[in-house]
């Protein structure tokens, strides 16, 4: 099976020449089929960027200056406007943060399905079919089908308005959907809420998922894969489980979770990360989270540290986690 979707040595800059910023450097990562795969880091460490790279759809001027993303083994950079349009409707779609912004504000739910069963004749039999999945899909989302139908967006609140986002980016069957920060904007409610359903979703559909999130607490709550972005790199990929119990771990992943309000300690217990995410024009030599780092040694203001993976697929960029494993291993 090739990967739904893979992202190869991936940059995205913004700008040209020496004064260019690259939002993105150096990222690889596949998603397959069945995933549900969180992007996690602090807010300026290129997520979002990330995520939208996966359908070209980065916002201007920023643009992929290095690699590539590929669907079911095809280039995205090498297909044409229709053949792109098919991937972004069809087969991977992404609902953006405060999905709110994506809504036509003088039209109905309703029209704008239409309008989408229209532009993408063929994939039902009818617009009746078409609409009687939307339906369903509603359902699916928890909300009340003919109410939603003729709503415009004024009248919905923000936790419907997410989940009437996901259902019409659910619309034309993708196989992928990627979620740009999914329960940021919401009350506690509407986070277990949109958490469920989109857990929901993924056993009903086969949906594959990928999401952006700066909070470590939704990550344990739906993911099963993780990727860690610090300041434009990835700096530890795995499962769950490796990154929340594997000893071996980057020390800015400490830091996130040192973050988590710990039930445990009632919710007391959190301690903010010192310092800032750098300045991408003014990134510090060698490790770029050194500034910040309570482990860092000379060698990590010298060589920025490479990703390295253990065994079972777990990789860590840190000289200092990366000790022992780089001892023990035959180089
Ligand atoms: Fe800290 Fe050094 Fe590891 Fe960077 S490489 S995270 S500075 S210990
Ligand atoms: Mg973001």
């Amino acid at each position: 099976h090739p990967p739904l979707l893979s992202v190869n040595d991936l940059t995205v800059s913004f700008g040209n020449g020496p004064g260019a910023i690259r939002a993105v450097e150096d990222v690889s990562l596949q998603v397959r089929p069945g995933d549900i795969q969180a992007i996690v880091g602090e807010s300026g460490c290129g997520k979002s960027t990330l995520a939208y790279s996966m359908l070209d759809v980065i916002p201007p001027p920023g643009r992929i200056t290095a690699g590539r993303v590929e669907v079911l083994g095809r280039n995205l950079a090498s297909m044409n406007r229709s053949q792109l349009n098919h991937v972004r409707a069809a087969e991977v779609s992404i609902v953006f943060q405060a999905a709110m912004n994506s809504f036509n504000p003088v039209t109905t739910v309703g029209r704008q399905v239409e309008d989408l069963l229209e532009a993408h004749e063929g994939v039902f039999e009818s617009v009746a079919a078409g609409r009687a999945y939307f339906e369903e899909l509603l359902g699916m989302v928890r909300l009340p089908t003919q109410r939603i139908w003729r709503a415009y967006e004024h009248q919905l609140s923000g936790g419907m308005k997410q989940r009437v986002a996901i259902a019409i980016a659910l619309l034309l069957h993708p196989s992928l959907l990627i979620l740009d920060e999914p329960t940021t904007a919401l009350d506690v409610l509407n986070q277990r809420l949109v958490l469920d359903v989109l857990r929901n979703l993924h056993s009903a559909l086969d949906l594959s998922i990928v999401f952006v999130t700066h909070d470590l607490a939704v990550v344990a709550e739906l993911a099963d894969r993780v990727a860690v972005m610090y300041a434009g790199r990835l700096v530890e990929t795995g499962t769950v489980d490796e990154i929340f119990t594997d000893p071996r771990r980057h020390p800015y992943v400490s830091a996130l979770i040192s973050a988590i309000p710990s039930v445990l300690a009632g919710g007391l217990d959190v301690r903010p990360i010192p310092g800032q995410v750098p300045n991408l024009a003014e990134l510090p030599r060698g490790c770029r989270f050194a500034p910040r780092c309570p482990l860092a040694m000379p060698l990590c203001r010298e060589t920025e540290p490479p990703l390295v993976a253990d065994r079972s697929g777990h990789t860590v960029a840190c000289h200092v986690a990366n000790e022992n494993l780089l001892e023990g291993t035959p180089r």
